[in-house]
């Protein structure tokens, strides 16, 4: 079986592969989806944010990477995916979570949601602390993918 796993990985991180690597344990296939949504802001574009998720998984087999913007179920009838796989890091993170997953079934009966814990290595690294760790120049080397971090410290370069 074949699950989708949906974020703006805005940039990825060592959670993000963490989850990404267990979710391979469970299905034979993982299409990583990066989204864009008009209301968010983001650092890096949606074509950037796809070639670092590219550049971090390099290695893993068995994963797809693609984008879509819009509504995330138009995405999986299209491709006939129904398991969606999201992470959960702390309890900050169910309320929103359980809002999506149930709001995504609404929209396709047939999709199931999938959460999978954080490892506690990384439950604490999001994206948003990684991108203001290194706006401020401390060091992120430990929370990303060895080029992630180039890129964050290249693109906080550009915009000073
Ligand atoms: P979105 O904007 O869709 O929430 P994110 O890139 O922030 O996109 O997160 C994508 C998914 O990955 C979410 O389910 C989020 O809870 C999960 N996630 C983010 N960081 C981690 C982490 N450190 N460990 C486990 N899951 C995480």
């Amino acid at each position: 079986m074949i699950a989708v796993y949906p974020g703006s990985f805005d940039p990825i991180t060592l959670g993000h592969v963490d989850i990404i690597k267990r979710a391979l344990n469970i299905f034979d296939g993982l299409v990583v989806l990066v989204t864009e949504n008009p209301r968010k802001k983001y650092l890096f574009s949606l074509d950037e944010r796809k070639k670092l998720v590219e550049s971090a998984l390099k290695n893993v087999d068995r994963v797809r990477i693609d984008v879509h913007r819009g509504l995330l179920v138009n995405y999986l009838k299209k491709h006939g995916i129904k398991v969606l796989v999201r992470g959960l890091r702390a309890v900050t993170d169910y309320e929103y979570e359980l809002q999506m997953a149930l709001a995504n079934k609404k929209l396709y009966s047939e999709l199931e949601t999938v959460f999978l814990t954080a490892s506690e290595k990384f439950s604490f690294v999001s994206s948003s602390l990684v991108k203001e760790v290194a706006m401020y120049g401390g060091d992120v080397t430990e929370w990303v993918p060895s080029e992630v971090a180039r890129a964050l410290y290249e693109k906080l370069k550009e915009g000073k």
